[in-house]
């Protein structure tokens, strides 16, 4: 017989106790892709939802089955007791009452439930060369040439005048018709073809074709423009001035799928922050009885600045946790300064076809579990939540603890770009919050891809954050 361990090297003993090696999750646990597979399946339907409407409409009647009780001002809840909040069917926040009471702190994770797409212009349709569109204003962050020649779904609300509120899903469904934005034929694109990537599709250019069928009359002008709009008046009782009160929306239409021989990852529209925001959902729903409060925040306007009453620069999620906190009389500066957030949001997943914008050190890789990134921003640390090496300890403590496998992340090499989270947001109310999510390729894209090993990794991490009883003393 031969000890295993006999068979080592000085220098790798000496490895193994001082190096940091990670390894991914595959190598770690051989059947972790297997216990990850029902979970992938139940994220998959979750990212059928596109927008942040769609989410919260989704998992309402879905947390009301968990228990959740429509949060009331002035009640003084009770251990295990969970709550929700609806914030203009935007924003959801979940709680669980902790053992502990509110004063004593809060444990919050939040993560963004928007993601890039081409929202409908105040007065969107018009027809051009007899075929009628309707024009976009994108939102977030595009590679605008990315968004041509895919099938497109239409989403989101229109108020009429009468104040009936119109919902739109078009496009999802097996059966239902899709949208476009179309693309210039190579042949004729010698000019498009020599310009820079930001310069080869224009923002106006995003015009999503809706139709090409005249309406019968010959007096009538705009006749495909009218046949859409007489159409849009059957179906919804929708007249052109109706867009006006209206957010609509066009998102890639593709269904979450498995991508790859192995089925180990998620291919699908939207998981920057579906992601981290299914994660959260699940580990709050299971949490029972936590030592600390837990709360559960679902934030829109993440990708376009966190601006508006349903961003995280509003103050609504501040407001509901005074709410709470009012019913014992709790000062809401003393809660704050004694919580802990995880701002739950993606990291950028090394990709070998572009070694030039990582550095190996520093970067995240797929498979190899949570991501934490300790800052975020720009150039010199600019517009950024740098965690402290306590709350960096803290988090590294409860998973270590729980033996989730767990990395670091910052975003690409310094200097090459950047971008933030809400985590800003979070930390200027006096909170300490620090990163965490999973590494995703081609973020931003119509098409991102995860981890099915990382994405329940996630959702267990979070789950530990949420029920740890590790004291706050820093
Ligand atoms: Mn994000
Ligand atoms: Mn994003």
């Amino acid at each position: 017989m031969v000890d295993k361990k006999d068979d080592k090297s000085a220098g790798q003993k000496l490895q193994d106790t001082l190096c940091l090696q990670n390894k991914d999750l595959g190598t770690i646990d051989a059947d972790l892709l297997q216990k990850a597979l029902p979970y992938a399946e139940d994220y998959k339907l979750f990212l059928r939802n596109k927008t942040e409407r769609e989410i919260v409409d989704y998992t309402l009647p879905i947390v009301k089955k968990f228990g959740y009780k429509e949060f009331k001002l002035g009640t003084r809840y009770k251990p295990g007791d969970k709550v929700f909040y609806n914030n203009r069917g935007k924003n959801l926040i979940l709680v669980t009452m902790g053992e502990k009471p509110v004063a004593d702190g809060v444990r919050i994770s939040v993560a963004h439930i928007d993601s890039p797409r081409l929202d409908f212009k105040p007065s969107p349709l018009f027809e051009a060369d007899e075929m009628a569109y309707f024009k976009t204003h994108y939102y977030g962050g595009i590679k605008k040439y990315q968004w041509t020649a895919i099938p497109l779904s239409l989403h989101g609300v229109l108020v009429l005048n009468n104040g009936k509120t119109v919902k739109v899903r078009l496009g999802e469904e097996p059966g239902e018709p899709q949208f476009c934005v179309t693309d210039l034929l190579p042949h004729l694109a010698r000019e498009q073809m020599t310009k820079p990537m930001n310069k080869a599709i224009d923002a106006e250019q995003l015009n999503v074709l809706v139709g090409c069928w005249p309406f019968k009359d010959d007096k009538a002008s705009q006749k495909v423009k009218l046949n859409i709009l007489d159409m849009l008046f059957k179906k919804y009782g929708i007249i052109e001035k109706d867009f006006l009160s209206a957010e609509l929306c066009a998102c890639p239409a593709f269904t979450p799928t498995d991508l790859g021989l192995d089925r180990s990852m998620v291919g699908a529209y939207g998981q920057d922050d579906k992601v981290c925001a299914y994660a959260q959902f699940r580990a709050e729903t299971e949490t029972k009885h936590p030592e600390y409060t837990s709360m559960m925040v679902f934030a829109d306007k993440e990708e376009t600045g966190s601006d508006g009453p349903t961003g995280m620069r509003s103050v609504f999620w501040k407001d509901f946790l005074e709410d709470l906190g009012s019913a014992w009389g709790c000062e809401i500066r003393h809660v704050l300064r004694k919580s802990l957030c995880l701002s739950c949001d993606v990291n950028a997943a090394i990709d070998p076809a572009w070694p030039e914008a990582f550095e190996n050190n520093n970067c995240s890789f797929l498979n190899y579990g949570p991501v934490v990134s300790k800052y975020t921003g720009s150039g010199g640390k600019y517009s950024t939540n740098d965690a402290s090496a306590e709350v960096m300890s803290f988090l590294r403590k409860i998973l270590d603890g729980a033996g989730i496998q767990w990395q670091l992340g910052e975003l690409g090499k310094v200097d090459v770009g950047g971008g933030g989270t809400i985590a800003v947001d979070i930390s200027v109310h006096n909170i300490d919050t620090v990163d965490m999510g999973v590494p995703v390729l081609s973020m931003h894209a119509p098409f991102e891809v995860t981890s099915k090993a990382d994405d329940y990794m996630l959702y267990r991490a979070v789950y530990e954050f949420f029920n740890s009883k590790e004291p706050k003393d820093f």
